[in-house]
């Protein structure tokens, strides 16, 4: 294994960790991933069965577009999983990391007609730049992958309705950022609408305005002090991400 690859397990085994501190991880269901430099025919993943605090940069996976492990025969990740991430990559260039989770916010968020508002200044980074996808039922066809990557569209966010969200950063640290603005955007909406009180829209060119003043922060976004402060966190709780051992499969 090459230095870059490596680098590349930590920091996605990293994000497996920061991704069930956000308490958004559904048992063994969710799957995070990963480009891995120099091999345009594997993407690193989790082995189906691991749930996410047991997720180590060794316990990571290199499949192929059909979900099965390079290196070893008996090992796999979920069907949905290898769909799912394999249709946006061979769709977009610029995405190197793909987060998938079924949080009840996100879910809930997904389930409304109008999807997510620009009610709080973490959902106005999204304005106007989030995609939608219909439900089919559980992905367990390729025939859907040309559906999901025009469901993305140009954007780095989609609310798959009826069943959770994708998040496609052009590195982890941006997915690990964006998963987290996407989180407490869906919670703050669900919490104004509970409340029962009128909602306040704010001005389309004020959620404009703020959406591109996103976009003109450090990019990716994350790199600059999020990411290194997310490490920090993790290694003062003594989460051994980075671990080499054998794990459970
Ligand atoms: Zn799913």
């Amino acid at each position: 294994m090459d230095s870059a690859e490596r680098s590349i397990r930590e920091d996605l085994a990293a994000l497996y960790r920061l991704v069930h501190l956000m308490d958004i991880d559904h048992r063994i269901y969710n799957h995070h991933s990963a480009r891995i430099p120099g091999d345009a025919e594997h993407i690193l993943i989790n082995p189906f069965g691991l749930l996410q605090d047991e997720i180590t940069a060794a316990a990571l996976i290199k499949v192929d577009r059909n979900g099965n492990a390079a290196d070893d025969q008996d090992t796999s990740t979920s069907q949905a999983g290898a769909i799912i991430h394999w249709a946006i990559y061979d769709a977009r260039d610029d995405v190197n990391c793909i987060v998938h989770h079924h949080s009840p916010a996100a879910v809930a968020v997904s389930t409304l007609e109008q999807g997510l508002l620009p009610l709080s200044q973490g959902a106005m980074q999204f304005y106007q730049r989030i995609g939608y996808h219909e439900y089919e039922g559980m992905v367990f066809s390729d025939d859907e992958k040309p559906r999901l990557a025009a469901s993305l569209g140009p954007h780095r966010l989609m609310l798959l309705r009826h069943h959770g969200a994708l998040i496609c950063g052009r590195s982890i640290m941006e997915s690990y950022v964006l998963t987290d603005d996407l989180e407490k955007a869906c919670r703050s909406q669900l919490l104004a609408m509970q409340s029962g009180g009128s909602i306040l829209l704010p001005d389309p060119a004020v959620c404009e305005h703020t959406a591109q003043q996103f976009e003109r922060l450090p990019q990716p976004r994350g790199e600059h002090r999020d990411w290194p402060a997310a490490l920090r966190r993790l290694e003062r709780m003594g989460i051994d991400y980075k671990g080499f051992d054998p794990v459970p499969r």
